[in-house]
Order: structure tokens, then sequence, then C-alpha cells
């Protein structure tokens, strides 16, 4: 039986579910792991995340398919990519195809806070994994905790969506060869004070430029850009310091392959951005928003699309690309899990 949950009124914050996917590490090994219903956590003051910040995470959706299947999209991308963020932080990483194996055992044990098809709200899936034992001097933790909780959340964008204002921000995402291209808390902690900095002067979002030289574009602090040529090409950003998205990944290949689209990641200097005709951002929680304005240091850049709705081009991928993830278009091979 569903949950009785206002499912049209929800936001995006956390509601504790009945059960959580856990396995721990410990002894050079992971334990079995299962289902809990504990929804805290108690550590050593002294564990490594508190200390060291040993941790990170991903995110991704389970909801209700057309036809009435409870799916999520990717999962297998979330695993591998969780994988390498471990790999960077000298954290073990968690087998990829239990990583798959536990995101569908905790989403059909918490199936009654899957979203009625058509609510615009989903279950917002959150893996991570943190060091828990007590580490003084610098070094990895020996031991390891990897859950998942899940958590039902609304549509990112209540009332339709508004492209936003951002400003390129003075302060770097990520060291130049630091941990920019990981999925980790800790990338999410230094960019906290510039993201109230850039909303205390009215933006909703940064741009970051590359570290290295500040004249080339790389992403904000939770999305990855795209933009639209005048001439109707999707264009990315390439960069070893930006989170590879799995909405980009995907939004390159339904532009190539479904809408027949010239796609290019390359590097993008800045001073080029005036020139496209849409911008979005993309990632799971929005898959794209639209950015109607940029400013820099008193210069403004507005794009053509305007400031009232989505670019037409950004449009059709977005329509796209929430067609297959609600079964509404026929996906490409793996793209689609089924849970139940
Ligand atoms: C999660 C994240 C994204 C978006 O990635 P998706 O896989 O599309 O959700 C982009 N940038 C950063 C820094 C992120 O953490």
């Amino acid at each position: 039986m569903s949950k009785d949950i206002d499912w049209g009124s929800l936001g995006f914050g956390y509601i504790p579910t009945e059960y959580r996917y856990v396995a721990r590490f410990k002894d050079g090994k992971w334990d079995e792991g299962g289902l809990e219903t504990t929804s805290t956590i108690t550590l050593s003051e002294c564990a490594c995340v508190f200390q060291y910040c040993q941790a990170c995470f991903e995110g991704l959706k389970a909801y209700y398919t057309e036809e009435g299947n409870i799916v999520c999209f990717r999962p297998d991308l979330n695993a591998k990519r969780m994988a390498d963020s471990a790999r960077r932080l000298e954290m073990p990483p968690f087998p990829e195809d239990r990583f798959v194996e536990a995101v569908k055992m905790v989403v059909a044990a918490n199936k009654d806070y899957v979203p009625p098809y058509g609510s615009g709200a989903t279950l917002y899936i959150r893996p991570f994994m943190i060091g828990t034992n007590s580490v003084i001097g610098v070094k990895p933790a020996s031991e390891y905790e990897f859950r998942i909780f899940v958590t039902p959340v609304g549509p990112y964008f209540k009332g339709g969506v508004k492209p936003i204002s951002i400003t390129v921000s003075d302060f770097d995402r990520a060291a130049p060869h630091g941990t920019g291209n990981i999925k980790a808390g800790l990338n999410y902690a230094m960019s906290l004070h510039p993201l109230m900095e850039a909303h205390r002067a009215g933006f909703a979002e940064n741009m970051y430029l590359d570290p290295e030289t500040r004249t080339k574009v790389e992403e904000t602090g939770g999305a990855n850009f795209i933009f639209i040529t005048k001439d109707g090409k999707l264009v990315t950003p390439k960069s070893d310091s930006i989170l590879p998205s799995i909405t980009r990944r995907s939004l390159l290949d339904v532009a190539r392959d479904y809408l027949g689209m010239e796609v290019e990641t390359r590097e993008i200097p800045f001073t080029e951005v005036s020139d496209f005709a849409e911008c979005g951002l993309c990632g799971t929680a929005a898959v794209i928003s639209p950015v109607g304005h940029i400013y820099n240091h008193g210069e403004d850049i507005y794009f053509p699309s305007g400031m009232d709705e989505m670019g037409p081009c950004l449009k059709k991928l977005y329509d796209t690309l929430t067609g297959i993830q609600m079964g509404r278009i026929a996906p490409p091979e793996g793209w689609i899990y089924k849970i139940q």
C-alpha cells in the first residue's frame, strides 16, 4: 500500500523511510550487508569521516513508468562512478554488481514510498560511504560503512521550469589536479560559501572556471553545463576537474542518436559563452535547468532563449530524455533497470 503522503506538495527534503541497505568493511573485506531499520549512525568522535572527510556519495532516482513498473535509470554508471570516487579517496570500492543489487533491494523494500506515475515526485536514492574507525594520525580508515537510504522528493521545480541567473565565481570548485572529478562531500563543503555568496548577490548558482587559468567553463557546484550553438550543436566542456555527470552523458547520446544533433565535448573558453543560443545545467535532480543570464564582473550575458522558458533545443532534449526515463519512448539497451 502506497504511503499516505501528499505527493504533490513534497519538497526536496529528507523523509526517513523504513529500510536502508548497510554493508560494513572490516579486516580487509565487505560483510554480507543487508537491510536495516535504524536511520541513525553512532560512531567514534574520532572517526576518519569526521576528522579527514573520508566520504563519497552518489545520487539517483527510482520512479513508476507509464506501464506501472518501478525502475531506476542507469544505476551501473553510479556504481562505477562511486568506485572511482572511493579509489581516489583510498577507500575500498564497493563491488559494482553488489551496488546495483543493493539499490534494487532497498527500493523494493521501500516501494510504498515510490511516488505515483505522473506526480512529478520520485524516490531519491542516496548511496554513500564513510571511513568509520578512529584515525588521528593522517591515514585512511581501515573500517568503512556503505549505506543506501531512499527518500521521496517532489519535483525539483515547482510550478514549471524558469531560467535562472548565475554568476561567474571568484572561487574555485576544486584544485587543478585535486578531487574535482569525484562525487564527494568535500567538494560540496568547499562550494557552500561561494554558493551562499552568490545567493546573497541575487544569483541562483555559480559558474566555476577552470582553477588553473580561470578562462574555461567548468561546472556549477553540483551540475554540468550544456550549451547549444546558434546552428543547433550541443557543446559541453571537457575537463579533468569536473564530475562526469550521468545525465550529461545520456543527453549527449540522446542528442546524437534520437535527435540527430551534432555533439561536441571540448574545452569551452568563457569568451565563447556569449555566442551560444541556449545554456542549461544538467544533473539527476532536475535533468535540465535552463540558464537565462550569466553575470561576469559587470558584464551581462543574456541568452536568446530568454528568461521565461527553456530554449527549444534544450526542451527537446529534456522531453526526449524524460520520455525515455518514464517509459514513453523506447530506451537504449541497458538504460532502464526494472526493480519490480
Ligand atoms: C552529481 C553531480 C553532477 C550531476 O551528475 P548526474 O550523474 O547527472 O546526477 C554534476 N556535478 C557534480 C559536482 C555532482 O556532484
